[in-house]
Parts: C-alpha cells; structure tokens; sequence
C-alpha cells in the first residue's frame, strides 16, 4: 500500500487510518498503479468531458463541504459556461467546529484530491487549478505539495497532463486565515488579494467565479471520491452504501465518546454505530444531546441516534448531515451553555459586512449572557426568534443565516436547560 508521509505532530499514530471500507482497496493502490489508471481513463475515452459528468449525475453524490449540492450537475453547468479561461478550485479551508475529516484525507490519499481535481480541469476545460488550504494545516500543506511534485514527475500535471494533450496545472494557496474565509466567494476574493468577505450570491462561482471566470470550487472529500466514481461507476458507489443508501461518508465525531476521530462509514450507517466506533459515550454515561453536522445543525435529541446517516435523512428529522461532524454531549452537560458557547463562535467570526449578522450575533450573545447571569428573565429569549428571522432573510451568507439556529433549536427541544433563576 501506499500512504502519505505523516509527521506524527497531532500525536496520532502515523499508520492510523480512519479509512475502513471496500474504497480502501482503491486509495491504497500505489500511487504508480492509481495514475496509470487514470491515464488509461484519460486516454481511452473520447468524450471525457461527458462521460465525468454523466457518470456523477448517475449517482446521487452531493458536496462534501456542507450544503450538498449535487455534485455532477455542478460540473455540467461549469462545463456549459463558454469561456476561454476556467478555474477549479479544491476547497480545503475546513473550519466548521468540529471537523477534521479533509485534514485526515490530505494526509491519508492527497493524490486521490489531486486526480480529482485533474479530471474536473479536464471536463470543465480549465487549465489551471487552487488547492486552497487552510493556514494552521501547515503539515498537511506540505503532504500536498510532495504529492504534486510526484503528479508533475508521473506526468500526471503539466504541459500534457495524463497524456490527454491538454494541460493542467495545480499549485496551493495558503488562506490568509479566518473562518469566514472558507465562504467560497470570500475565498474568491482572498485570492484576489481582497479583503476577504462574502459576495452576494447569485452569481455562484461557476459563472462568475475567480476574476470573473467561470469556477469549479469543491470541497476536498468530493474531489477525492469522484475518481473512484468515475473510475468503477454509479453501480459500484450505489453498492458501497447500506440498503436503500448510497456511497460512502467521512464523519467526525467528538465531544463525550472514548475516542474522537475520522471514519470513512457506508451511508445508512446509523450515528449510535458512529459512537461505537468511537468507543462508547465517555465514562459510560449516556446521550442529552448531538450535534449530526458540525456548529452549523440543529441539536437532536438521543432518540435520533438511530437515523441514518444520510443527507435526506437527517433533513427528515429536523437538522441536517452539514460536514459529518457529529458532536455528542453527555447527560452532565450544560446545552444552554454549549449553544451560547456556538452563538459566540458565530459572532467572533461574522465578517461584519452585513448590518443584521454583525449587530444581531452579538446582541444574541449578549441576551443568553444576561438570561444565564440571572440579569434578563428567560422571557426575553423568545426575542431570539424574530432576530433569527431577520438574520436569516437579510445576511449574504450562510453564517448569518444560521447563527441563532443551533441556539433556538436547543432553547426550543431543551426547553428544562433554561436557567430559571426564580423567574
Ligand atoms: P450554498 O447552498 O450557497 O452553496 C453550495 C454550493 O452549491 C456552492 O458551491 C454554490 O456555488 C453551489 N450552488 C448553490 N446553488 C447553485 C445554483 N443555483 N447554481 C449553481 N451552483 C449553485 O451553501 P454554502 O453557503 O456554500 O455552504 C453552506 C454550508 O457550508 C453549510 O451547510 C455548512 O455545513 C457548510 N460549512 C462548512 C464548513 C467546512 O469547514 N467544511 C465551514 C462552514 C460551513
Ligand atoms: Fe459577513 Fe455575516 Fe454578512 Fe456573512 S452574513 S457576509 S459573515 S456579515
């Protein structure tokens, strides 16, 4: 087999592999073996383009970054774009609490992300390609940069990249740092060499992305997983799910279990597995709460460890799968305090270019900071509601559109984590 190199510094042992399923058969393939077969891809198809994009549509694949929008349509309308200049961009500037899944698949099978991100340059028609990298992930940078200077040596990038007559070139860029940087369009404009906050969207970057021109941006595992797609079909991804569910998920999990870490899980696995997998719930206590997506989702009660996970799935029963990041928070915890905790991170990190998401993320904070102090009755909590709603409808982006979400869905479901303080 054939692994990154590891620094070891997070103190993790350096052949530990969150990577379990049938897919690890294809990421340990010698990177020699894996570029021959993208080659012979590249070579053999006379419609590439095409091909890429029908066989992603063919599964129900959707970004890994969070939102998941549907990968192979992604593709298609970039493709559709006329313009002599295009872009993809490898988004790797993972923020979102608690996850950690990209910075384990750089560091595991970054030639997996680069092949990715050579076949989407080649279906898209871009010559050039970011891998946009988040700047406390420095050995993970430099796992990425010997695994490019590899692809330039095998010929994989370059002039000629996989001997497909076109060329593809892939460099890294460093993120000037920020939560808020990871917004793709703020990313845009940090690689421009702006200040770095959020356009409005529409335009989405696929028409008008880095200078203007049409740009693929997506997140490290999707790139990672659609050579696999490409390269054995829509069948085999379909097969790599439980049941009725499709393809294969990386998800974080942490807070109260034994052994926080990376997983690589059939979709349809169900979160209460996720936590065995973890070791149990810390100290044998059991489950007041989780998190199924990352700060971003809503809070779900234990009786819902046993959906599976799936985007649609977790939708169904009111949050949502988010970046896998599933945050677990035993009996002994506070809730009002851990959501006021994510409201803080939410204001700290608001860029301040809208009104509504810079005054309303710190007014939110400072109403759970008085209701908690004893200094506000817990009636004035509800003024959280309306707040959210104005920052939903007015903010340009995702983080002022969900700011008070987690709170509320805590205050609303947790009702009993109120402190009463006599009123
Ligand atoms: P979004 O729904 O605006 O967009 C998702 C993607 O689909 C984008 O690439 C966007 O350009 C594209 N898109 C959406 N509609 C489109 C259309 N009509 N035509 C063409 N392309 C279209 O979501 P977002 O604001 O980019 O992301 C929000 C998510 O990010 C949250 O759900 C959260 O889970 C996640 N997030 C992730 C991290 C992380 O570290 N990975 C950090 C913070 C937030
Ligand atoms: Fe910045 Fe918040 Fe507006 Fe997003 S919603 S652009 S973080 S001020």
């Amino acid at each position: 087999g054939n692994t990154a190199p590891h620094n070891g510094s997070h103190g993790e042992s350096a052949d530990a592999s969150p990577l379990t399923s049938k897919w690890k058969s294809d990421l340990y393939q010698s990177i020699d073996e894996r570029y021959r077969v993208v080659k012979e891809l590249v070579g053999s198809e006379k419609d590439l383009s095409q091909t890429c994009i029908e066989l992603l549509k063919g599964t129900n694949l959707t970004g890994r970054g969070g939102a998941g929008f549907p990968t192979g349509l992604k593709w298609e309308l970039v493709t559709k774009e006329q313009a002599e200049t295009k872009y993809v961009i490898c988004n790797a500037d993972e923020s979102e609490p608690g996850t950690f899944k990209d910075r384990e698949i750089i560091r595991h099978a970054p030639h997996l992300i680069i092949e990715g991100m050579l076949l989407a340059g080649l279906t898209i028609g871009a010559e050039s390609g970011i891998i946009y990298i988040r700047h406390e992930y420095g050995p993970e940078e430099a796992i990425l940069k010997q695994a490019l200077e590899d692809a330039y040596k095998q010929g994989l990038l370059g002039e000629n990249a996989a001997e497909s007559g076109k060329r593809f070139e892939v460099e890294v860029f460093t993120s000037p740092g920020g939560y808020i940087l990871g917004e793709e369009t703020a990313l845009l404009e940090a690689l421009e060499d702006k200040r770095g906050e959020p356009r409005n969207k529409p335009p989405y970057p696929g028409q008008f992305g880095l200078w203007g021109k049409p740009t693929l941006i997506n997140n490290v595992e999707t790139f990672a997983v659609a050579p696999s797609i490409i390269g054995n079909g829509p069948q085999w991804w379909a097969d790599q799910g439980i049941g009725e569910f499709e393809g294969v998920k990386f998800v974080c999990i942490s807070g109260d279990v034994k052994s926080p870490g990376v997983f690589e899980v059939p979709m349809g696995t169900t979160f209460a597995t996720v936590i065995e997998m973890a070791g149990g719930v810390r100290d044998n206590k059991s489950v007041k709460a989780f998190l199924p997506g990352g700060a971003s989702s809503l809070f779900l009660k234990p009786e819902f460890l046993e959906t599976p996970i799936d985007f649609p799935a977790v939708k169904k029963v009111g949050s949502m799968l988010g970046t896998g990041a599933i945050m677990i928070f035993d009996e002994d915890r506070n809730l009002y305090d851990i959501a006021t905790n994510i409201t803080r991170f939410f204001r700290n990190e608001s860029c301040g270019k809208c009104v509504p998401c810079r005054v309303g993320s710190e007014k939110g904070v400072a109403i759970l900071e008085s209701v908690f102090n004893g200094e506000y009755a817990a009636s004035q909590l509800q003024v959280l509601d309306e707040l959210h709603e104005t920052l939903e409808e007015t903010s340009i982006c995702g983080l002022g559109q969900v700011a008070l979400a987690p709170v509320i869905s805590m205050l609303k479901q947790f009702p009993e984590e109120i402190p009463s303080h006599g009123n």
